[in-house]
């Protein structure tokens, strides 16, 4: 399992590169990576654990971001907006996007990362609202890789894409934008309420 020291941060190489498809079948080394991706993003969903731990909470990770340049993250996220408070748990391997809306979005608080450990003040990552992907998926529980397509939309689709772009060697901080300087027609997910 991987802990706070296991996180590439910021500034490294390895977070710029260009990711490798995986090859299945899986490797034990891109499955152990794999598995532990997907034990973080579970681990972060419980307080007690994430104190036990140590760790710094995420709703994903991806595997350049334990050093590891293949195409595969974790996500645990669940949908906030939604009133079934739908989850999205999964561990993907080879995603592909099939489909991306004009529709623009973003998370008005902005994102986060394991990987920035910096704030960034206000300013927003443009998302697709939806999305469609192809990818595999690995189900820990009954250790068989099926082949899916995840429509996904709003808070779900947005972390998706943050990973997936870890894969490309992107980070969010490489397009953030203040919310002012956006095209009009881009909305934010949720208008934010002070509490
Ligand atoms: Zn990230």
């Amino acid at each position: 399992m991987y802990l706070n020291k296991d996180i590439v941060k910021e500034g490294n190489q390895i977070l710029k590169n260009k990711s490798a498809m995986v090859s299945m079948p899986l490797s034990s080394a891109d499955l152990n990576c794999l598995k532990g991706l997907y034990e973080y993003v579970v681990i972060s969903s419980v307080d007690e654990l994430v104190k036990q731990y140590d760790i710094r909470p995420g709703v994903g990770i991806a595997a350049p971001q334990v050093g590891v340049n293949k195409r595969m993250f974790a996500m645990n996220a669940v949908d906030f907006l939604d009133e079934k408070e739908s989850h999205y748990l999964f561990a993907i391997i080879n995603p592909i996007i099939t489909y991306k809306s004009k529709e623009l979005t973003y998370l008005p608080g902005g994102e986060g990362c394991l990987s920035v450990d910096r704030s960034t003040n206000g300013l927003v990552t443009p998302r697709h609202y939806a999305i469609t992907a192809k990818c595999s998926i690995y189900d820990f529980n009954t250790n068989k890789i099926k082949t899916v397509t995840l429509k996904l939309e709003g808070y779900p689709a947005i972390v998706f894409q943050h990973e997936f772009d870890h894969l490309d060697g992107i980070l969010f901080t490489d397009k953030m934008y203040h919310p002012n300087d956006l095209d009009k027609n881009i909305f934010p997910l949720y208008e934010e309420t002070e509490e």
